[in-house]
């Protein structure tokens, strides 16, 4: 089976560069701008620049991990912390219909930032199973 949308190609090109700074160092170190809409000393939360949903935002470490395969041990109440945030932010954005949560990992997971990052998703009905 040969499956080749954009976000695909885009996802596939991405992955070679794994292990680089990305464009969420960027954002970090505020040397470019996002709708940063939460922050403490272990992430932040910022609105997608492309949303998929009425409410779109991705929650990420200040740890440069680049995805959920590459966590140890020692990140293991950092990623309880960004679902946290997650559920708290949701929460702020007025999400009690119910939202999605997400997490895309290498090439077949679609990631297309090799910086670990927990997409919410809400405001809309969601379907299953995701493309
Ligand atoms: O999970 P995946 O790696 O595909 O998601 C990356 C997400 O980062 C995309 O939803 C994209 O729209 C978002 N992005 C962003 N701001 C940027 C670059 C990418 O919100 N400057």
């Amino acid at each position: 089976e040969h499956v080749c949308t954009d976000e695909v190609s885009k996802a596939k090109a991405a992955s070679k560069s794994a292990g680089q700074p990305t464009i969420f160092s960027k954002i970090l170190d505020k040397s470019i701008p996002a709708d940063i809409i939460y922050e403490d000393s272990q992430c932040i939360a910022f609105r997608d620049v492309t949303p998929q949903a009425p409410v779109h935002f991705l929650v990420i470490p200040r740890k440069p991990i680049p995805g959920i395969s590459d966590v140890t041990q020692e990140d293991e109440e950092l990623l309880g912390h960004l679902l946290f945030v997650a559920s708290q932010v949701a929460k702020d954005e007025k999400l009690e219909k119910g939202y999605r949560v997400v997490i895309n990992n290498g090439p077949d997971g679609s990631q297309s930032v090799y910086h670990l990052h927990v997409h919410v998703m809400g405001g809309r009905q969601m379907t299953w199973p995701p493309g």
